[in-house]
């Protein structure tokens, strides 16, 4: 528990709350349900309940300040600065939330007559076709979730292909070790065999490395671009060039997209499919879990193997593609989700594109790229940069600067929640040691960036000044400390019992 020094446990309005399960008593309820009579013994097969289910009796008071102030512990980009790299947590435009709220959107059931939802339809083809324009690719799937699920999407189009060209034995795929997770584990889900490719000392793709991997059963390469470190991956020409000589497809990591939407189009960089985050380079809201969305565009190639379903034009309107039979001679390699695909994020993402324009976009991957490159340069003689700059949408930090100081990059993060900011991203990406990966995004003002070094430039002053034992100790001032998490990875305690569990 916290060190306090009050009877109540409380710290001011920071309220030490409990369980649900451990407030309320029994038989309170904040409404009134009729008695449900005698229950049908013989209807229920033996299963009748013999004890009390043990849902927490609360009255309504009791319920709404629980969940209120759970609510206020949490932090999220509408409390403060999210300078994660690799997440684009920028702001989230009010208007696109008023848009995903418009009855006429939220009212729709997935199962109802196209005829009936023809505006539905018209904002998954506007949306599609802004993506399709943007990134210059001439198809897209709409359905996948999330980017992992694009990727995953992608790959197995990518593996369609090979299988309906005779060339099902391409099963080996090119990954760099500067790739996020979710890269290698795509593949792997695809029944692929990940072979990762090393970055060189200019924190980029090994250009002769991945060219000696290349073969006659490599299926695809996955590139980020910008990539992970941030950096523009100079060489991708001569790397698509290598890729496609090779017989194999480039799948381009779009998580990144931020950094390059309106200057960069994603063909004319020899891609064969991308996802795109709409959640992270569209504003959508993220984070815990989701929901996001992962449309994924393809080449003329690949085209054919886009999954069900999809919209295309018909003679009376709009309509929907739901089976092979009726996709006009495509090879559709199943469906990646039920329905049509997170429709809620796409009301948002385009209602964001529409307000921004495509001056808007251009000007809003610019200005990301302006507050990295800010960053990069405020922080460059405290922090240690990995590589030289400039940087793309976000810059890269490893642990030199903390040498000798007794003080890790963990440490440094937990010293930053007492300074009342998110922790950057840590230990990511792994080719350098103990990473800070920061993204300030296009979304946050000078003043806000400028008191954000200032908590850096100080933190980092601090650690070399020999206040280790300060940061091991941080945070100080959060409703629990620092938690112990080897210790809750390997014995977690997964459910609550009552009375087993009080906090000590
Ligand atoms: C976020 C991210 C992904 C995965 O996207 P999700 O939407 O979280 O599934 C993949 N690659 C990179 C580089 C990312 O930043």
């Amino acid at each position: 528990m916290a060190e306090t020094t009050t009877f109540s446990g409380n710290r001011a309005l920071q309220i030490e709350e409990p369980l649900i399960f451990e407030i309320g008593s029994h038989g309170r309820t904040g409404i009134d349900i009729p008695d449900a009579g005698p229950v049908d013994e013989d209807r229920l097969a033996g299963c009748k309940r013999k004890a009390r289910i043990g849902l927490p009796d609360l009255s309504e008071p009791q319920m709404v300040r629980h969940y209120t102030r759970l609510s206020q512990k949490n932090y999220g980009i509408d409390t403060g600065f999210y300078p994660l790299g690799s997440c684009t947590m920028k702001h989230n435009p009010r208007l696109s939330e008023k848009m995903a709220r418009l009855p006429g959107l939220t009212d729709l059931h997935p199962f109802q007559p196209a005829k009936t939802v023809q505006g539905a339809l018209e904002v998954i083809d506007s949306l599609a076709g802004w993506l399709k324009t943007l990134t210059g690719m001439p198809a897209i799937a709409m359905s996948p979730a999330a980017g992992a699920h694009g990727e995953w999407c992608g790959l197995m189009a990518i593996r369609a292909y090979h299988e309906d060209h005779g060339e099902g034995h391409r099963r080996r795929v090119l990954v760099p070790e500067s790739a996020h997770g979710t890269n290698p584990a795509s593949a792997a889900m695809c029944g692929f065999t990940v072979d990762p490719v090393p970055a060189n000392e200019l924190g980029r793709v090994d250009v002769a490395a991945l060219k000696a991997k290349l073969g006659p059963d490599v299926a695809c390469i996955m590139v980020t671009n910008p990539n992970t470190c941030g950096l523009f991956e100079t060489e991708i020409l001569d790397i698509a060039q290598a890729t496609h000589d090779a017989g194999a497809f480039f799948y381009c990591d779009g998580a990144n997209y931020n950094a390059i939407v309106g200057r960069v189009r994603i063909a004319d960089l020899g891609v064969d499919c991308m996802h795109i985050n709409l959640h992270k380079t569209f504003s959508t809201p993220h984070g815990g879990g989701g929901p996001g969305a992962g449309p994924t565009v393809l080449s003329e190639k690949l085209a054919p193997y886009a999954p069900l379903p999809f919209v295309v034009h018909g003679a009376g309107g709009l309509e929907l593609v739901e089976h092979e039979a009726d996709s006009n001679g495509a090879k559709p390699f199943g469906r990646v989700k039920g329905y049509h695909g997170q429709f809620g994020v796409f009301i948002r993402a385009l209602a964001y594109i529409q307000s921004m324009g495509s001056d808007g976009l251009r000007q809003a991957s610019t200005d990301a790229v302006l507050n990295a490159n800010y960053l990069m340069a405020r922080l460059g003689d405290v922090l240690t940069p990995s590589f030289d700059g400039p940087c793309m949408h976000e810059c890269l930090f490893d642990d030199r600067f903390l040498k000798d100081t007794g003080v890790t990059t963990l440490d440094f993060a937990k010293g930053m929640i007492d300074e009342g900011y998110h922790p950057m991203t840590m230990y990511f990406p792994l080719v350098v040691h103990g990473a800070l990966l920061m993204e300030p995004t296009e979304t946050e003002s000078k003043e806000t960036l400028d008191e954000f070094i200032g908590v850096i430039r100080a933190l980092a002053a601090k650690a070399k000044a020999g206040a280790a034992e300060d940061f091991k100790a941080a945070p100080k001032y959060t409703p629990r400390r620092r938690l112990d998490e080897t210790l809750a990875a390997r014995t977690p305690v997964l459910r609550w019992k009552p009375g087993a569990n009080a906090a000590e």
